[in-house]
């Protein structure tokens, strides 16, 4: 299949949709499975062919024609031919044929290669499904092959393809690679001889079986990828995800990072002075941490003060960290990455916290500003902002103080991974809502750093159900928040139609004059930004009118950061009662006072946005509740899959179900989003059936690298190839 380079023959068409498929190499032909099968294996007589069956019989062609009525078709008339041989196995002319039912065939689209082969007289195999009518039995569309009375004893793979590429070319192209693999060794095995068993098929025997399955075998365990076939190339695909993975975290683990075990210079290489993850704020924690936790206005909760532990003790090591903080929306993360912040800080080292948006990013900026600015101010340090808006000459300034080490703290959105920023020392790099950056922003950040690799802290608040924590981000340790801080009460969710608006405004006002304020979110769609930006307008209107002597703000994607900020600051300053938003209001504001908040349209919403929106409400004492209008539109009715979100909405506050739930309905493509564009996703394997291949895989990774590393290494190259760097990063 390979093209050599002085070849100058252009591709063919189906050249040309294989290269479009992706299938170049032989091992791609290879592993591309069938998606279905066909039993051609198995005779079927017209004669006995009820309507609707299957039939497969061996035809004579007597007519052919191309008629015009109702459309251009193609008719052939042909008959069953029931005997072709004599019983002295001498073969009959067509006139001597023992012959059965005759049925007529129809075409819509043909080739006329298609009309030479029904030439009258000519001998064929069919196969299709057929219709008995008045005017006798006819198929539309049957497949047709060449006259042979030994049917195969396979079943017919049908693979996905695509426009301008048949079915048997593409058979053969697969077939192909599938010889010249076997023949080179490509599947060769790769399971070291003790970890096998005889229920675990090999490579080779698998592949060749999909391709062509034995007929008799269960069409059923085919389907549904119970065959032993099947097993293999799941439990095949994980073991090279955890190997890879694994192989990544331990080269990662390799590298050397500042050691931050919150003393400053003297503690380098001072390992008996870790922090004690038991009791992450003893005496040996360095001066700012401690100054800061005098200062904090709360205490720590017991799970806040674990992962603050687990953070200390893998910073105060060489290796880099690289952990995945997750805990549900007002969880108490930044108070988690602050601490981690000053732990690095108290080593001699400086610390960036990156946000997705720059909303978020300045409430982030002012918490820390607020907290430790004037802690370290007495140490002649100081905070830096850096963002994509900022004046030109303050950015500059944020430049010096950033390179020349006074800025112990640079906070920003991605601006603080641009080109021109540079650190004097980076120990540690704290990333906020990690999902919502991409790879190639991941990548930028380890470009920055030269000779020391800083410490990695990814915090989300989109919790990883566990199958997809053990697959996909295997090379993560992950630290999670499973307690919110005290003195939250729950929100009530409530469903209702926007019927009922009215109810809802009696209910904003009842809010207001408790002292309270209200969150009213219209959603957004990219394709229709003016559409809604007009109902957002609109819903700003109407509010303002029926909520006389209440300042309703008004904050949508279109206005300019500045305006933005504005309003949220008077918002935060409860200038501002009602906030009606079409941008999802920034995952990460925190408005304690904020006690209702109305989602329009929710059913247009995702099931985590949805979570992360009702997050904003109940962050303090004051009862709170979620209101989830939904429109039904025409229809009059909600769709299945946006009756099954509000109903999990209702239902459930926990993130870990919700994000369970959420796996349920869209899968893992959509969930993964960033991290897995461009990476391999399991093609064979579904994390939601697998569960034991994944354990069995996860066990046997660490075993082949220390043991069998030349296996594990064949083994990844099969199934991942050049995909290996997108996965680390
Ligand atoms: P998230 O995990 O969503 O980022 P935040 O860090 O914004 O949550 O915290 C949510 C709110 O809870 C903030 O107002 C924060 O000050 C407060 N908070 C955090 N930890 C505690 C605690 N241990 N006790 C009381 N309040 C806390
Ligand atoms: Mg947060």
């Amino acid at each position: 299949m390979t093209n050599s380079a002085n070849t100058t023959k252009p591709l063919t068409a189906p050249q040309k949709a294989l290269r479009k498929m992706g299938l170049l190499r032989d091992i791609d032909l290879a592993l591309h499975l069938p998606l279905r099968y066909e039993d051609e294996t198995r005779w079927c007589s017209l004669g006995q062919a009820r309507d609707g069956e299957i039939v497969q019989f061996l035809a004579l062609v007597t007519s052919s024609e191309i008629a015009f009525k109702p459309r251009r078709q193609l008719i052939v008339q042909v008959q069953e031919i029931v005997s072709s041989a004599t019983n002295d196995e001498e073969f009959l002319s067509n006139e001597d044929l023992i012959k059965g039912e005759s049925c007529t065939l129809r075409f819509f689209n043909f080739y006329p290669s298609l009309q030479k082969t029904f030439t009258s007289g000519k001998r064929l195999r069919l196969r299709g499904e057929i219709r008995g009518g008045m005017l006798g039995k006819t198929m539309m569309h049957p497949s047709v092959h060449a006259y042979d009375e030994n049917l195969p004893n396979t079943l017919t793979p049908v693979y996905s393809t695509t426009a301008g590429l048949p079915q048997a070319y593409l058979r053969r192209a697969v077939m192909t690679g599938l010889d010249r693999c076997v023949r080179f060794g490509s599947f060769k095995e790769t399971i070291p001889e003790p970890f096998q068993s005889p229920n675990l098929w090999s490579l080779t025997k698998s592949v060749q079986f999909l391709h062509e399955p034995a007929a008799g075998v269960s069409l059923l365990e085919l389907e549904d990828k119970t065959h032993p076939a099947w097993q293999r190339l799941k439990a095949e695909e994980l073991l090279a995800q955890q190997i890879s993975q694994l192989r990544a975290k331990r080269e990662r683990q390799s590298l050397t990072a500042p050691v931050l075990s919150g003393h400053g210079e003297i503690a380098v290489g001072v390992e008996s002075k870790l922090v004690d993850p038991q009791e992450p704020n003893n005496s040996h924690s360095g001066a700012l941490t401690q100054e800061f936790l005098k200062i904090l206005p709360f205490q720590l909760t017991a799970a806040q003060s674990r992962v603050i532990g687990e953070i200390a003790k893998d910073i105060s090591k060489k290796a880099p960290m690289y952990r995945l903080l997750q805990g549900d929306v007002g969880s108490g993360k930044t108070v988690v990455a602050a601490l981690a912040a000053t732990q690095c800080i108290d080593s001699g080292y400086q610390c960036v916290l990156m946000a997705p948006t720059e909303i978020l990013a300045e409430q982030h900026f002012k918490k820390l500003v607020d907290w430790l600015a004037p802690l370290l101010e007495q140490k002649n340090l100081s905070v830096a902002w850096l963002s994509g808006s900022q004046k030109k000459k303050d950015r500059q300034k944020m430049l010096e103080i950033t390179e020349s080490g006074q800025a112990a703290l640079v906070i920003g959105t991605h601006a603080v991974i641009q080109e021109q920023v540079k650190f004097q020392s980076l120990g540690l790099v704290l990333i906020d809502e990690q999902h919502r950056f991409g790879v190639a922003q991941r990548l930028a950040l380890k470009a920055k750093l030269l000779d020391q690799e800083p410490h990695l802290l990814m915090m989300s608040a989109t919790p990883i159900p566990r199958t997809l924590a053990m697959s996909y981000y295997a090379d993560l340790d992950v630290s999670t928040l499973d307690e919110l801080p005290p003195g939250r009460t729950p929100v009530i969710t409530k469903v209702i139609s926007d019927q009922r608006r009215d109810e809802v405004v009696s209910r904003i006002k009842a809010q207001i004059s408790l002292g309270r304020q209200v969150y009213w979110v219209c959603p957004l769609i990219e394709e229709s930004e003016v559409l809604d930006l007009a109902n957002a307008t609109q819903t700003h209107q109407m509010l303002s009118e029926s909520l006389p002597g209440i300042n309703v703000g008004l904050l949508h994607s279109k206005m300019q950061t500045s305006d933005k900020k504005e309003v949220m600051q008077q918002f935060t300053e409860a200038k501002i009662g009602v906030l009606v938003s079409t941008t999802v209001i920034e995952v990460g504001v925190d408005v304690p006072n904020a006690s209702l908040m109305v989602i329009e349209h929710a059913e247009r919403f995702g099931l985590s946005q949805l979570h992360q929106l009702r997050g904003r409400v109940g962050r303090g004492a004051a009862a709170s509740a979620c209101v989830l209008m939904y429109s039904t539109g025409e229809h009059g009715r909600l769709g299945e899959t946006a009756r099954e979100r509000l109903k999990a909405m209702a239902e459930t506050q926990d993130g870990f179900e919700i994000a369970r739930r959420d796996l349920e309905i869209r899968g893992p493509g959509e969930f993964l989003g960033a991290r897995q564009s461009g990476a391999a996703m399991l093609r064979f394997a579904d994390l939601s059936t697998d569960q034991e291949w994944l354990d069995w895989a996860q066990d046997l990774a660490p075993k082949m690298l220390d043991s069998y590393p030349q296996l594990a290494e064949q083994h990844v190259a099969r199934w991942l190839g050049h995909k290996l760097e997108y996965l680390k990063a």
